[in-house]
């Protein structure tokens, strides 16, 4: 439940944040950092002013796919948040942290505090799009974070080797509880693509995942592939140079939320 304390919450005086957006997934390593880079990059190639929040706050991995390292500066103000090539401003742990090879220990509390800080604390200036790379899976962690945050709609991120159905609903219930709308759902890892005859080849079967967004309405965002160049690219930090038009519809979404 989001209580009136979470909506009392916020952002630093220097902010004008106008639409949050929280990417999902069921579990770790399902893509949800992927998915939730190559959606700021469509964001900010729309010319919309974006930002992320990387509220992974144990396993950030925001910064490295952007190519983005060092420390953010702070004065007694606020803390400023760090910029991509492209301009996509970001705060992370990883920015925070004297040394991001340090593992992150914390529990559930201390996570959603530090996020609620990353909301409150951050000169996040004027923002059209943010989006917040959320803690992996649907237990207490994700829940402490949305109450930290005035979030307004959720991408789930799943791949066919999830167990699809499971997932969605616990992410749909997630949101209903939380009365957040969900935006859609985006497969990751999908397919991959031969690339010397084009043909599209389902590595882990034809999932059902069609039949489950229409139970509950939910829209397909998209469907991306394995693609080794897109796992170069993140390595690289070097996410922003992106080529495929797996995401369109994650394009004509935000057209429509923010009109202009
Ligand atoms: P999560 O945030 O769900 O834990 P990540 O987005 O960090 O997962 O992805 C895990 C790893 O898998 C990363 O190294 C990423 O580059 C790689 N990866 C994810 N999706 C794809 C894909 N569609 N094609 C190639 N590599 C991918």
């Amino acid at each position: 439940e989001r209580t009136a304390e979470s909506f009392l919450k916020k952002p630093h005086e220097k902010s004008d944040i106008k639409k949050v957006i929280a990417v999902v997934s069921g579990k770790g390593g399902v893509g949800k950092s992927l998915v939730t880079g190559l959606a700021s990059v469509i964001a900010s190639r729309c010319e919309y002013k974006t930002a992320i929040l990387d509220a992974d706050v144990t396993g950030p991995s925001i910064p490295k796919m952007f190519g983005v390292g060092g420390q953010v500066a702070a004065n007694e103000e606020g803390i400023f948040p760090a910029e991509s090539a492209t301009g996509i401003k970001m705060v992370s742990t990883n920015l925070i942290l004297e040394n991001p090879t340090d593992p992150v220990v914390w529990r559930g509390p201390v996570i959603g505090g530090v996020v609620e800080q990353f909301w409150t604390d951050v000169m996040w200036g004027d923002v059209d799009y943010m989006f917040v790379d959320m803690p992996p899976g649907t237990g207490d962690v994700p829940l402490t974070v949305f109450q930290s945050l005035p979030v307004d709609g959720i991408i789930i991120v799943t791949t066919p080797q999830d167990l699809v159905s499971m997932i969605v609903e616990k992410a749909v219930k997630m949101a209903e509880l939380m009365n957040i709308p969900v935006l859609g759902v985006i497969e990751n890892m999908s397919y991959i693509q031969c690339p010397d005859c084009g043909k599209k080849i389902s590595v882990f079967g034809e999932s059902n995942l069609e039949a489950i967004a229409d139970k509950h309405g939910l829209d397909i965002l998209g469907r991306l592939p394995i693609d080794p160049k897109l796992t170069a690219l993140c390595d690289a930090g070097q996410i922003e140079r992106f080529e495929g038009n797996w995401l369109e519809k994650v394009a004509e979404m935000l057209l429509k939320m923010l009109p202009e």
